[in-house]
């Protein structure tokens, strides 16, 4: 039946983001799968992807390649200019929407990324 197999694919990728630390793009997911599951469409995770981050279960970050996130408690983001690694940054000074709220905005997310290269990059030679 389309349905169900179409949910079962969604549960397969929303479960492959959540086990990677690699916050992976949608070519990410795809490669990862693909080879177990041979008529999955790169379109098909896409689109997946898309309605898991809808539905409020994925994080999706705007990086100049979307990027997707099942961590959903507050976090800030390093994002490596030389090898485009993004991993987690835990910080206990992350900005609250205060300031937004007072103006009247309300706020529904806030993304802190920082941009440099990663110790692993700088380690192989700055
Ligand atoms: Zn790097
Ligand atoms: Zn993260």
């Amino acid at each position: 039946m389309a349905a169900q197999r179409y949910s079962r694919q969604r549960e397969l990728i929303y479960h492959t983001v959540l086990a990677s630390r690699a916050h992976p793009t949608a070519e990410m997911v795809y490669t990862a799968l693909k080879p177990h599951h041979p008529s999955l469409s790169l379109g098909t995770v896409y689109r997946n992807l898309h309605l898991l981050a809808q539905e409020g279960k994925l994080r999706r970050m705007p990086f100049p390649v979307e990027r997707f996130d099942g961590d959903l408690a507050p976090h800030g983001h390093f994002c490596c200019q030389r090898c485009g690694q993004v991993s987690d940054v835990y910080t206990d000074c992350l900005p609250t929407a205060d300031e937004a709220a007072a103006l009247g905005h309300r706020v529904d997310r806030c993304e802190i990324v920082y941009y440099g290269v990663c110790a692993q990059c700088r380690a192989e030679g700055e």
